[in-house]
């Protein structure tokens, strides 16, 4: 995000109609987390692909992380681990059991796994995992995205306005590969649809009559819902797959200000609700084979 912190949009949220103040204050803790662990990773180097094989990627569909090795480190892996925990414990996501047994009894092996099961999108690896442990498969699945966005928000940071993007196709992201947490029609050009990744904080153009999920294109079965908060926020949604995708229609905020993504997916909170009860879900992305080493530390002088 640029020259704006995540903070610092975040705030400007306090009171609004729809949201509360402590998912504000849990919504701040995770993004300083991200933000702290993003910083870390500045320091490394990251051997960022060619265009032509990005393009070449791009044109068969492979979002960036699966043709560009991954280096983590376990020692941020196990510290990040531990700060995101507390937050889930300080605002009940999670219970002092869960928290207690993740700063006891988790190793290694665990963090690895959980890390490659979500990068991957593998929800039956993550719910094998769940079960030797206190964590419920829900926890364990918000805790294990929170644990990779660091790096991902790192990645997007040193590759975003290098990337052809008109070659890219997919109601998935470009970079990391995740479903879109939010789209926006665009006020100044027209109505162009855009959507963003909230895992690695991205942005890429999408036609405009078809559903992200599974390509649906009849304009029958797509359709949308609003809220009655705010005109401008609704959600898209797809009677072919039961999909659905948050947008703000930035012809109807009667602001010049960009969207700050975070700051409204967060203040749309209700929609998700409102999609839920009504049968539809965020889908899953298609499995995808990456790789990814871990490393003890990073020591880039000694290469
Ligand atoms: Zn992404
Ligand atoms: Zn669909």
């Amino acid at each position: 995000m640029s020259n704006f912190r995540r903070e610092d949009a975040l705030s400007l949220l306090y009171g609004e109609e729809g949201i509360s103040d402590s998912y504000i204050d849990y919504k701040i803790v995770l993004s300083r987390i991200t933000e702290k662990y993003s910083e870390l990773c500045q320091a490394r180097r990251i051997a960022l692909p060619g265009p032509d094989v990005i393009m070449e990627g791009f044109g068969k569909g492979a979002p960036l992380v699966t043709f560009t090795p991954i280096s983590l480190s376990m020692k941020e892996l196990r510290a990040s681990f531990r700060d995101i925990l507390a937050a889930f414990r300080d605002h009940r996501v999670c219970t002092a059991d869960v928290c207690e047994w993740a700063r006891e009894e988790s190793d290694d092996n665990f963090l690895k796994g959980i890390t490659e099961s979500v990068i991957t999108f593998d929800l039956h690896a993550l719910k094998d995992l769940s079960e030797a442990t206190p964590f419920d498969q829900t926890t364990l699945i918000l805790a294990s995205r929170e644990l990779v966005k660091p790096f991902f928000h790192f990645l997007s940071g040193k590759i975003s306005g290098t990337l052809p993007l008109e070659h890219w196709r997919e109601g998935y992201c470009p970079i990391c590969g995740d479903a879109p947490g939010f789209g926006r029609f665009s006020k100044e050009e027209e109505g162009k649809r855009y959507l963003w990744c909230e895992r690695c904080d991205f942005e890429w153009p999408f036609q405009r009559i078809c559903c992200p999920f599974c390509k649906n294109s009849d304009h029958k079965k797509l359709k949308f819902l609003t809220g009655n908060v705010r005109e401008e926020l609704r959600v898209d949604t797809c009677e072919a797959c039961n999909g659905y995708v948050k947008t703000i229609d930035e012809r109807k905020t009667g602001s010049e200000a960009e969207t700050i993504y975070l700051k409204e997916n967060t203040a749309s909170v209700y929609l998700d609700i409102l999609a839920d009860e009504k049968g539809f879900s965020r889908l899953l992305p298609p499995f995808q084979e990456v790789a990814i080493s871990f490393i003890d530390d990073f020591d880039d002088k000694k290469k």
